[in-house]
């Protein structure tokens, strides 16, 4: 950036003016303002939505050949569907669920009953349980939630949820098993998660942790739906932008060279793939130092597709402290003999499954699971995994809000920049879901009609 164009915005960011561009629409009576989004995932499709409903005229523009980013379903045959992405809606999650009763998707109940391997012992859901000391402690610490001050928050965003529970008095098995159920939570070990973020999550949410509820008939039904709202002609996909030129307009080049320009921009990607952009201006160094301050989390997703529903409850889920770390049954509900497993693992347990083999990896499952549940290895039919440490635009499941980083990092990521507005799940109250990314979708689009 040069000196001149520094002290323009730094001036008119102090002063809290805007520039001329910023202007409201409704302060062009004769013209609404086009509006370019950048990413067709929950936050950009729910931003153009809701400009579309506006009457403005919007565009969206897509790297993938498909829309929905993180959000991926996944048909295994005619009668089942799986999420490789985002999965549970939750009992608090306002938008997505009025989303759906608009549009009229069913969402069907998806709790589970957790099941617990821990040291070589299968224990039934109900015959297992952290210490009643541990209990009647975690509950005086959520009941305590509600009274803290700013400060306390602060204080608590200044070390990690592994050492809260243990200045807590959590420690021994409950520790352990806390640990191997919260980082399915967080996507990495609960050392590196923020005990605020973490403390926040837990206080705030539905009974099951917004593990409640998901789409009947897979969750790209809503994004589809969306689309139809949209106009399938207003989204572009397969074309990715490399370039972002802001001036009095902003003008978006892609890598197949098409322009698009328009009088604001909606840029709802993850973090990683705004840092690819070249931007002109360039980026304020606060939010590159943002941008380089945020991790995110590393999860895989190995479907295993069995002839039978040898797990027999409907409600199954079963945590393990071994490689597989969480099993869930995908296949919730839907009508079948056959039903699909998931094993979900996370950091460097996601990473090094992510690097082996199908057979490798079913050989795992079976070690975890068939001294409790008989020989599997003759129900197997398929396999797919994803890993989404690796996925090429966002290189992790979701924001990992790490120590000390709530406060000070997600402020500065959710500046705008110039006509640039930036929305997604890394900028939300409900971050890491599919309700943050809408939320903050919404918000974007509010700001821009002003
Ligand atoms: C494994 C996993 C499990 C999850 N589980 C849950 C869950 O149970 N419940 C829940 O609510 N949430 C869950 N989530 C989180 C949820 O899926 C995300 O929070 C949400 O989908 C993110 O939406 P987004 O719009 O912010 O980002 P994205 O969905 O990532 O959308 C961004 C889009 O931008 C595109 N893009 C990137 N760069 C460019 C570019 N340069 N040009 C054009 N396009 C670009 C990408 O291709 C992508 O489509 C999960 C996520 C994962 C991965």
């Amino acid at each position: 950036m040069d000196r001149r164009r520094f002290i323009r915005q730094s001036a008119l960011s102090a002063g809290g003016l805007i520039l001329s561009a910023h202007i409201p629409f409704s302060r062009y009576p004769l013209k609404k303002p086009e509006v370019i989004v950048i990413g067709a995932g929950f936050a950009g499709l729910a931003a153009a939505l809701q400009l579309k409903r506006k009457g403005v005229t919007v565009t969206v523009i897509e790297s993938r050949s498909r829309i929905g980013g993180r959000v991926f379903s996944h048909p295994i045959n005619e009668n089942l569907v799986i999420e490789l992405g985002g999965e549970w809606v939750g009992n608090s999650h306002v938008r997505v669920r009025e989303l759906c009763a608009e549009f009229g998707l069913p969402l069907e109940n998806n709790q589970m009953n957790t099941h617990l391997i821990y040291q070589g012992q299968y224990h039934a859901p109900g015959s297992w349980n952290y210490s009643e000391a541990w209990n009647a402690k975690f509950k005086k610490i959520l009941d305590a939630y509600p009274h803290l001050k700013e400060t306390d928050k602060q204080r608590l965003d200044q070390y990690d949820w592994w050492r809260f529970l243990v200045n807590n008095g959590c420690s021994g098995r409950d520790l352990e098993i806390r640990e191997l159920l919260d980082s399915t939570d967080f996507g990495e070990s609960i050392r590196h998660v923020s005990a605020f973020a973490a403390l926040a999550e837990y206080a705030e949410s539905s009974e099951k942790n917004e593990m409640d509820l998901k789409i009947k008939g897979g969750n790209a039904l809503l994004v589809h739906k969306m689309r139809e709202q949209i106009g399938a002609e207003n989204i572009y996909c397969s074309h990715h932008v490399s370039r972002i030129v802001q001036k009095n307009r902003v003008e978006v080049t892609c890598t197949n060279g098409k322009r698009f320009t328009g009088d604001q921009l909606i840029c709802a990607i993850p973090t990683f793939s705004v840092q690819q952009i070249h931007w002109d201006p360039v980026l304020p160094e606060p939010l590159t130092a943002a941008f380089n301050a945020l991790q995110y989390a590393r999860i895989n997703k190995h479907a295993l597709h069995f002839s039978e529903r040898f797990w027999k409850e409907e409600a199954f889920d079963l945590v393990s402290d071994q490689s597989p770390h969480y099993f869930y049954h995908a296949t919730k509900n839907q009508q079948s003999t056959e039903g699909v497993l998931i094993a979900y693992s996370i950091g460097d347990k996601a990473a090094s499954n992510a690097n082996q083999s199908n057979a490798f990896l079913a050989d795992d499952v079976f070690r975890c699971l068939e001294p409790h549940f008989g020989n599997l290895r003759s129900l197997l039919k398929g396999q797919v995994n994803y890993y989404w440490g690796n996925d090429a635009y966002s290189y992790g499941a979701y924001a990992l809000y790490g120590i000390g980083q709530w406060f000070k990092v997600m402020p500065e990521l959710k500046k705008k920049f110039l006509l640039t507005h930036f929305a997604g799940e890394h900028l939300a109250d409900w971050q890491g879901f599919m309700e943050g990314a809408m939320n903050t979708g919404e918000a974007a689009a509010a700001e821009v009609i002003g």
